[in-house]
């Protein structure tokens, strides 16, 4: 079937409008009245209100595709196939309404009736947790599946933290030998750590809630909450090789080409930071225009990780000037009918990345030289470990966030010293609380809109205005 990512999604949302869902908006990535959680990860999250029963929903049955970003991914992103940091889940809900049984058969029927995907069955496996012989039975008896196709594995348990949580089935896609065929690879099986059987679609049965103290209650009502990767079903349908080489990605990747000097394909190094790029391009874009700006904490330091990381990658197929600014039009083209708001911002979001890969620019030779000397000196010392007073002082005057400075000095067979690092972050937070002590409340309000201005004069008062929000 030819179908592009948006005919997919849409697909996706029709199917669960049949069956009585509404369709929700896709919610703002920065989570509101959640402190538990840095970005939205997943459909499920923006929904906890109903989940754990204190809001009660006009229709129990829900369906969304929800903007999602994982930072616990993000080194898979660019070596495996199906990781982003950025991506959609498409998700159908029901809040004390249909169990397993209908989530499980319509899940079967999206995937593998022709009107709707109309996938191979025998393609197709699942996993369910070792204690629930209800979902085994479902997919055995009700659905037809041969016992083979169904595997018990015990982490499918989930749990994101407090809110809702339960025992789940997920559901895999087997692309072929090509993509695996070594028998005697332990990991070789759906569930395992491969990229032959691609995990597309996780449905939970949640029917216990996660309090903060740790213990689980049972929910008053048993819901159902279910995620699918977008960009992993298009790759499936659009048969590709990584989710990478979809129309979700592709355009962005054939911008970046136009400014680099090699060229998509040309090796396993190249093709990993033209992903990296168009993978943190998606997750930065979306990012600002949700209100999110680069800064040295919380959601901000995520974004400034992220750019600067691409600008990493980007080092490494010849780009040595700001360039991700440039990419943002191609984002906002192939995302601008579902999410109209990207394109709408495009310009701010330009001159937010604009300002920090152009402030980043201006040290990043300087921090390189420190990094480069650092090591010398370490080697002939016969240390391969990189100090902490120096990975300090590479993220407080440098602004080369841990990370980077990590992966940096990780390419010549260096690790960092987590600990000293740590130390000197404590004796800063120690030193800032005394200052604080010190200064009235005034002077401290003055001081924090005069760096704010200095870092920021660029792009303007808005920004000035969101980002001394974030400080406070
Ligand atoms: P994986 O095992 O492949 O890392 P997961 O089990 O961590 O995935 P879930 O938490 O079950 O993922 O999320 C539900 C669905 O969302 C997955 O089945 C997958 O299709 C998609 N998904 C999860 N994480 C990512 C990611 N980092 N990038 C793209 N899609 C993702
Ligand atoms: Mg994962
Ligand atoms: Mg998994
Ligand atoms: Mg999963």
């Amino acid at each position: 079937k030819s179908l592009t990512s948006a005919d997919i999604r849409q697909m996706f949302l029709d199917f669960f409008k049949e069956k009585g869902h509404t369709v929700e908006p896709s919610a703002s990535l920065v989570p509101h009245e959640d402190p538990t959680l840095l970005w939205i990860n997943s459909g499920v999250a923006t929904l906890k209100k109903y989940f754990d029963g204190r809001v009660i929903p006009e229709n129990p049955r829900i369906v969304n595709a929800q903007k999602s970003i994982r930072t616990n991914d993000i080194e898979n992103v660019g070596f495996t196939a199906r990781h982003h940091t950025f991506f959609e889940m498409l998700g159908n809900f029901s809040i004390g309404d249909y169990f397993k049984e209908e989530a499980m058969e319509w899940a079967w029927e999206f995937l593998t009736e022709d009107q709707w995907i109309g996938f191979d069955p025998g393609r197709l496996s699942v996993t369910v947790h070792p204690e629930d012989d209800e979902a085994y039975q479902i997919w055995k008896d009700k659905i037809g599946l041969d016992e083979e196709r169904i595997i018990r594995i015990e982490e499918n348990f989930w749990d994101i933290g407090e809110g809702p949580s339960g025992p789940n089935t997920e559901i895999f896609y087997d692309r072929g030998e090509k993509y695996g065929n070594d028998p005697s690879d332990p990991e070789l099986y759906p569930g395992g750590e491969n990229e032959r059987y691609l995990e597309i679609w996780n449905l939970v049965f949640s029917q216990f809630n996660h309090n903060p103290d740790d213990t689980y209650t049972p929910l008053p009502k048993k819901n159902i909450d279910t995620g699918m990767g977008l960009e992993r079903i298009v790759c499936v349908i659009q048969d590709t090789e990584t989710n990478f080489e979809t129309d979700l990605f592709k355009p962005i990747i054939e911008a970046t080409e136009n400014i680099a000097n090699k060229k998509y394909g040309d090796s396993v190094e190249a093709d990993a930071s033209f992903k990296v790029i168009a993978d943190h391009m998606r997750t930065v874009t979306f990012a600002v225009s949700d209100g999110a700006l680069p800064s040295n904490e919380g959601r901000g330091y995520v974004l400034r990780r992220l750019l600067r990381r691409a600008v990493r990658f980007a080092k490494q197929i010849g780009i040595d000037k700001p360039f991700m600014y440039k990419l943002v039009p191609e984002v906002s083209k192939i995302m601008v009918d579902f999410y109209p708001e990207v394109k709408k911002k495009e310009e701010f979001i330009q001159n937010v990345i604009q300002t920090e890969e152009e402030r980043f620019h201006e040290t990043l030779n300087e921090g390189l030289q420190i990094l480069s000397t650092i090591m010398k000196q370490e080697t002939e010392k016969g240390s391969s470990v990189f100090p902490g007073t120096e990975v300090f002082r590479l993220y407080d005057t440098y602004g080369f966030p841990k990370e980077l400075t990590e992966e940096y000095v990780a390419e010549a067979g260096f690790s960092i010293d987590e600990e000293g690092f740590q130390e000197e972050m404590e004796k800063q937070r120690e030193r800032a609380r005394s200052a604080r002590q010190k200064a009235d409340s005034m002077q401290i309000q003055e001081g924090v809109l005069g760096e704010v201005h200095v870092e920021s004069s660029f792009i303007g008062y808005d920004v000035l205005n969101v980002e001394t929000k974030l400080l406070e």
